[in-house]
This record gives C-alpha cells, sequence and structure tokens, in this order.
C-alpha cells in the first residue's frame, strides 16, 4: 500500500506543511475551513503563514530533530514549494505520509530529468540539450539554433537562473555568468500567449482540472492571469489532457500547475510544455474567489483522502498581482466593485517580492 492510499483524514486532523509563505498561509486558510488544522513549518520567523496557524515550527529544513518533533505531530505533510531538499523529505517521509511523494520532487527538481520525462509521455516539448561546460553550450547552439534560452537545472525560479543567447553574444561569458555546471538549452519559443493548468488528483486517480488560465508576465514575474484562457476549446481540451496525462504517470497526488506556450502549428495553435510545478500555483489564486473550490481547497482535499471538487467557475475572472510597491495601492484595489483583495502579511515591500494579490469576478462572459 502506498503512502497516499493510506491517509484518510477526519476534521480535527491536523496537516503539517512544509515552507510558510503565502501558499502556505492560503493552504492552511483552506484547511481551516474544512475544520482540518495545519502546522507550518519554515526556517524563516516572519513567515506569512505562521499568522494563519496555531502550531508552527521555526527551524531549518535540515534540523532532523525538528522535523521528527514537527512529523510526530501531524497526519499527513505537504508542502508549497518545489525545492524541499532531498534529506528533509527523507525523513519526513520515514515517519508520516509526504504528499505529493518524494519521487515527484527528484522529477520536477532538475529541469532536465523533467523534459525527458515531458517527452517521453510524448507531450510537445521545446527542444533542449544537457549543457555542462562551454564547449557543450556550443555544441548545444549549433544543433537547437539562436536565439535560445539557458536555465541552470536546478533552483530557477520567476526567471532567475536564465538567460537568452542571442546572435553576436558572447558565449564564454554566458556560462560565467550562469555560474552552474548543470544548465539546459533550450530552443526560444515564439510564443502567441503563456498558459496553464492547474490541475488535481486524488489518490484513486481521479483528476479534475480547472479552467485554462491566461498568464502576462513582466520581469519575468507573474503580472496578470485570466480565465478562461482565450484560445479555442479544443486546444483548451487538449492542455487539460497533457496535465492529466502528467498528474497520471507521476501517480500525482494533490495539485500541481503545468505551465505551457501557445505557438502556431502546421494544422493550427498548439501548446508546449515548459515547466511542472508541484503546487499549488500563482496562476490559481483565481480560484480563490472566481470559482466555488479553489486550488487550496483541492490540494487538501486530495491529501486529505477526500473526494475532490468538481470547480464551478463563477464567470470570467482575473487575478493582479501586488508585487513590490503595488502594496501601496491596496486601498484602492478595496473599491473596486468585484474586487476581492488578498494581502499576505509580508513585511518590507522589495522590488519583485509578492505581497498580495486582487481578483476579479466579472457578471458575464466577455
Ligand atoms: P521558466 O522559469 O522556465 O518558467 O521561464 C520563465 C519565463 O521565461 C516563461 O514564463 C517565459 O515567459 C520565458 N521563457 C522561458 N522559456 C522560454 C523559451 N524556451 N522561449 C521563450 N520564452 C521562454
Amino acid at each position: 500500500m502506498t503512502a497516499s492510499q493510506r491517509v484518510k483524514l477526519k476534521p480535527g486532523d491536523t496537516i503539517g506543511i512544509l515552507g510558510g509563505g503565502q501558499l502556505g498561509r492560503m493552504l492552511a486558510m483552506a484547511a481551516a475551513r474544512l475544520g482540518l488544522r495545519c502546522q507550518v513549518f519554515s526556517p524563516d520567523p516572519d513567515s506569512p503563514a505562521f499568522d494563519v496557524v496555531l502550531n508552527a515550527t521555526c527551524a531549518e529544513y535540515a534540523d532532523v530533530e525538528a522535523l521528527e518533533l514537527f512529523a510526530n505531530d501531524v497526519d499527513v505533510i505537504t508542502y508549497e514549494f518545489e525545492n524541499v531538499p532531498a534529506a528533509t523529505a527523507m525523513v519526513l517521509a520515514a515517519r508520516r505520509p509526504v504528499l505529493p511523494t518524494q519521487k515527484i520532487l527528484e522529477t520536477t527538481q532538475d529541469r532536465l530529468v523533467e523534459k525527458d520525462f515531458v517527452r517521453k509521455l510524448g507531450i510537445g516539448i521545446a527542444d533542449y540539450a544537457d549543457v555542462s561546460s562551454v564547449e557543450t553550450l556550443r555544441t548545444a547552439i549549433a544543433r537547437i539554433g539562436l536565439p535560445a534560452v539557458i536555465k541552470t537545472r536546478r533552483f530557477g525560479y520567476d526567471g532567475k537562473g536564465q538567460a537568452i543567447i542571442r546572435e553576436g553574444d558572447d558565449i564564454a561569458q554566458v556560462w560565467e555568468d550562469l555560474a552552474t555546471r548543470s544548465a539546459i538549452l533550450e530552443a526560444f519559443i515564439p510564443f502567441e500567449r503563456e498558459i496553464s493548468v492547474i490541475a488535481a488528483r486524488s489518490a484513486d486517480g481521479h483528476v479534475e482540472c480547472f479552467d485554462v488560465t491566461e498568464n502576462e508576465h513582466r520581469d519575468h514575474i507573474l503580472k496578470i492571469s485570466r480565465a478562461p484562457a482565450d484560445i479555442p476549446e479544443a486546444l483548451a481540451a487538449k492542455a487539460r489532457g497533457i496535465a492529466e496525462t502528467i498528474a497520471s504517470a507521476l501517480d500525482y497526488v494533490g495539485v500541481l500547475a503545468v505551465e505551457m506556450f501557445v505557438v502556431q502549428g502546421e494544422g493550427g495553435p498548439t501548446v508546449l510544455v515548459n515547466e511542472i510545478a508541484p503546487r499549488v500555483h500563482n496562476s490559481g489564486h483565481w480560484t480563490l474567489d472566481g470559482a466555488s473550490i479553489s486550488q487550496f481547497e483541492q490540494h487538501i482535499r486530495a491529501i486529505a483522502g477526500w473526494p475532490l471538487g468538481k470547480p464551478v467557475r463563477h464567470g470570467p475572472v482575473t487575478m493582479t498581482n501586488l508585487i513590490g510597491d503595488d502594496i501601496n495601492d491596496y486601498e484602492q484595489w478595496l473599491t473596486v466593485p468585484g474586487a476581492t483583495v488578498h494581502l499576505y502579511g509580508k513585511g518590507p515591500a522589495r522590488p519583485g517580492r509578492k505581497m498580495g494579490h486582487v481578483t476579479q469576478v466579472f457578471p458575464r462572459e466577455k
């Protein structure tokens, strides 16, 4: 029997959440509505998720004693970020079910492993190559062509650990600036739009996808999401099918996000997978107010061993991130008709820091 098949929480049981950011905070709030408690583990004493739970563990992810005490206090463990160290997951998994499982972390923590996995499923993906030196980078460029995108295999997020390489760039300098020995080179995709699918999968294999979301980035950070994405239904169905295939192939339990590019193919628009996030995702925040069930509640239900809901969208919806100084506008947003304001209770508004978001549900299809 696998870890996921064993979990069946009752109201009053406790979920352990690794990571104390806004995603952990919103997961804990969704759990509370279902009568479940959460205990948050985070090394940062200013974790926004600490504010909404009674019990928190403030310790390093390498602190085995703290991890063991945390595991003893909870019934199941999940996480809000994909870079959970393998050793941390191992210590916890020896004591309590960790969902999604460690195997999934191993696949999604490394861009090369992730891309090999997606390609083996026969899903469209940008051409890519393993790069470990300036020589292998030159060979990869010769095959893939320019422009291309170089990305570190690990720890990249919000555009960090990646760069576009164009004709005439100093390749040796690009490699030096990336400061890594393991990267991938990816063909630059002239996409029409970026979309994502937020999918939930329960231990019995049932999958529920939210409506496909269209995402607009500024300075590599998500700024606005719109649901539904402005794409033909057949393409939306294909995108949802891809997310379902990935979730099933991973034997996934919980919510995952699959980011995709919409590109013009020979027979019309098609999609290429960019990235898998094994967690709730910023592009799914619209579901908090724009659908009958949020991504956070679906995740909690899945890891609790409860049935997933069938999310119904309330209308066209947008989600706007409040990034850095955008937070200063929160009072204006409070009076916008149809707007719901979410503030994360974070400290200083540093540039690029996600401070909150606003959802707006519009009365009818635009
Ligand atoms: P990632 O960290 O892989 O999600 O990339 C962050 C953002 O960079 C994406 O949302 C895209 O806007 C852009 N990007 C990443 N890879 C490519 C690519 N191969 N071609 C064009 N744009 C890309």
